[in-house]
């Protein structure tokens, strides 16, 4: 707590400047985000608790656009495929079981309409511990299973939509449906963030430690039964091109639930880089905004 009393007693002087320039400050940039998702649960006997801020679960790596820029890396995928849905269940349980609270907890691919078992997968997501549960689409499939949209009904799930330029006449039509079947919706109309082509860009260590501070992502990965730092380090770990350390990924399905707990809390707390940061420009100059892709 003396940090953040510091911090705010120079933010008023005529170092506040020079105070944006520190890892100190990344540092409590970071933290600040952390007690934020705390806030947004209305819930401070969490505080204490294991309170994720945003798990994306990817069930897919199938998409119908393979945009350029993709940030979840899709068109690199030579082999695209639907994850098993017994085994994203499986992960999801455990993940349920070690954490107490999310405050986003979203399905995605990929494409996730693409998979045949989303309903199923729908039906398990831990809700009674989320604050918002979102699938996300570019909302090129129009589903049509009354048990689809029943199951999204019942657990309150959000269908968010990208824009995309190729979606324009289909997202009016997933609109209106969703309208018909009661299921809530709404658009992510933001540009992409550009993390880069996944190449070694060569940093210096001290450099990647300043990146992976500056570097304001938030949403862990759970991927293939293992929870990752980001979805960055999950994609590049999957696609072969850098394998992940020890400590920036939790093998769920292998683990405990008190191990998953613990290993899960320091990865939240990690203030190292990841392996995958040198492959990534979140977090540096380099990083900007790109439009939106196909
Ligand atoms: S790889 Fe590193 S810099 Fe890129 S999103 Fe993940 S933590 Fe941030």
């Amino acid at each position: 707590m003396w940090q953040m009393k510091l911090i705010n007693k120079l933010k008023q002087t005529k170092f506040a400047a020079l105070l944006k320039k520190t890892i100190i400050y990344d540092v409590h940039k970071k933290n600040q985000r952390r007690r934020r998702a705390v806030r947004l649960s209305g819930n401070k006997s969490l505080s204490k608790g294991l309170v994720m801020d945003k798990v994306d679960v990817v069930i897919t790596t199938k998409c119908n656009l393979l945009c350029d820029g993709c940030s979840h890396l899709m068109p690199y995928y030579k082999n695209p495929s639907h994850l098993d849905k017994d085994r994203v269940i499986a992960s999801m349980g455990k993940l349920a079981e070690a954490a107490d609270w999310f405050d986003h907890f979203n399905i995605l691919g990929g494409e996730p309409f693409l998979h045949p078992d989303l309903k199923y997968i729908i039906e398990e997501i831990p809700t009674e511990k989320s604050r918002l549960v979102q699938v996300l689409t570019n909302a090129l499939i129009i589903p049509s299973d009354p048990e689809l949209f029943d199951v999204m009904r019942r657990k309150d799930v959000h269908v968010v939509i990208s824009p995309y330029p190729s979606n324009e006449k289909t997202r009016e039509r997933l609109v209106a449906v969703l309208e018909k079947e009661h299921v809530a919706w709404n658009y992510y109309d933001r540009p992409w963030t550009d993390y880069g082509e996944p190449r070694d860009y060569h940093r210096s260590p001290r450099e990647c430690k300043r990146q992976f501070f500056q570097c304001d992502e938030v949403c862990k990965n759970l991927l293939d039964g293992k929870l990752y730092y980001c979805f960055r380090c999950a994609h590049i770990s999957d696609l072969g091109i850098c394998q992940h350390r020890k400590g920036e990924a939790v093998d769920l399905l292998k683990n405990t639930t008190a191990q998953n707990r613990k290993q899960i809390r320091r990865l939240m707390r990690r203030h190292k880089p990841l392996a995958a940061c040198r492959y990534c420009l979140m977090g540096t100059e380099q990083n900007g905004y790109i439009s939106r892709g196909k």
